[in-house]
């Protein structure tokens, strides 16, 4: 590992975004911190902006609050996505858990084609989409068609979209593999078989560039959390192409998602405008830290992001292969081809539950997946080569052991 050493420290050296790195709160304790795709870093700013909020416009201004500036959060939030998406204003809002907005966009997706009965998710996706595809299936009298990936784990599609496929739910990035599917190519596949496609994009936001106009996508859900940096359970993004909007029914109406906010009608009519993607109110203080991470993601560049994730993974990779030519018993399980693959490497280790704990002991926090699944978040904006390499010198004593 010691060309490695000296390869992190030109690499860091070269690196657009090192200094991007200063402005997070750094863990002293922690060698390694490899978990940025399960709740990144926190920035800096993020700090000083919820300080104030809490000290000056909770603390100052209270109920007035709403009517200088809270209300409108939700939707100027939603509009801020635009460049990290590729979104025109007015169709994505933030308010909700990425759960209850999956669910949301599946009700919306199922009303959009009604004489349809069956709805299609991956049997690896990530449990809360499984789950919610499930229950909505239920409730909408939808069965649920499970695509399987093939060996080169690409999603056969062919073998399960048709004319009664109705909404296909997929994942940007497999939270296991890490696989990245072509978002452009998956979405023109789905509509050429009629059917509606939803993204979760939680492991691609602000790592991956995307165009979701362009695409044609007509319903997508991002987390905030991960790669953007919001903190534990900050409100997730939530996106509806411009097209749907006037006849999108979602199934969770509430005063927020009305067309007056605060004119308190007797019946209920949904906003015109993305706000009718809300229910009810939202989380201040997660949105102003949603806006940061966002305001953070595009003022380094989500191409530069892409560009220095796909450095990290591919350092990442070539450490890892000279660590099973010196014997270790790891298996990649990420693409190996990185215009694939996300910003994280998954490994699949004997007893990844044991090395977790013991690289956990080691100071380097990654991830582990049941049953035997190790996965590496490489974070552009909050890890250096030079911080990946030591939690793969740990890793390396670790599986010596
Ligand atoms: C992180 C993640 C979630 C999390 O959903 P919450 O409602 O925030 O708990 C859901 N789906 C995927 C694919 C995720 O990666």
């Amino acid at each position: 590992m010691t060309d490695f050493r000296e390869r992190a420290v030109a690499l860091d050296v070269a690196d657009p975004l090192a200094l991007w790195r200063h402005q997070f709160v750094i863990e002293p304790d922690v060698v390694a911190y490899l978990d940025g795709n399960s709740l990144g870093r926190l920035p800096l700013r993020t700090r000083e902006r919820l300080t104030a909020f809490i000290r000056d416009e909770w603390g100052g201004r209270l109920i007035r609050g709403w009517s200088q500036g809270w209300a409108d959060l939700p939707t100027q939030v939603g509009d801020e996505f635009g460049e990290l998406v590729g979104a025109a204003p007015g169709q994505g809002v933030v308010g909700d858990s990425t759960t209850i907005c999956i669910a949301k966009a599946l009700h919306a997706a199922a009303d959009l084609r009604p004489g349809r009965d069956e709805l299609v998710v991956s049997a690896d996706d990530f449990p809360t989409d499984r789950y919610i595809a499930e229950a909505v299936a239920r409730e909408k009298s939808l069965t649920v068609r499970h695509v399987e990936t093939t060996v080169d784990g690409t999603l056969d599609l062919e073998a399960v979209l048709g004319e009664r496929t109705a909404v296909v739910l997929l994942s940007h990035v497999d939270y296991r593999t890490g696989t990245l599917q072509d978002l452009t190519a998956v979405t023109r596949q789905v509509h050429d078989a009629g059917a509606v496609m939803v993204w979760d994009l939680c492991h691609s936001l602000g790592v991956v560039p995307m165009d979701l106009d362009a695409a044609g996508v007509d319903l997508a859900v991002g987390c905030t959390y991960k790669y953007l940096n919001a903190g534990p359970g900050a409100p997730a993004y939530l996106y509806a192409a411009a097209r749907h909007l006037p006849d999108l029914r979602q199934p969770l109406p509430g005063w927020w998602s009305a067309s007056d906010l605060f004119a308190m009608a007797d019946e209920y009519e949904p906003a015109n405008d993305a706000r009718r993607l809300l229910s009810g109110t939202p989380n201040v203080a997660g949105l102003l830290a949603v806006r940061e991470g966002v305001a953070i993601a595009a003022e380094a560049g989500i191409e530069a992001a892409r560009a220095k994730s796909t450095q990290l993974t591919s350092y990442c990779i070539d450490a890892l292969d000279e660590l099973v030519a010196d014997g270790a018993s790891l298996e990649l399980v990420t693409p190996r081809d990185a215009a694939r693959r996300g910003s994280q490497v998954t490994v699949r280790v004997p007893d990844a539950r044991g090395v977790t704990a013991d690289l956990i002991d080691g100071g380097v926090v990654p991830d582990f997946r049941e049953p035997d699944l190790l996965r590496l978040g490489l974070a552009p904006l909050t890890t250096s080569f030079a911080e990946l390499h030591e939690g793969l010198v740990v890793l390396q004593q670790v599986l010596r052991r």
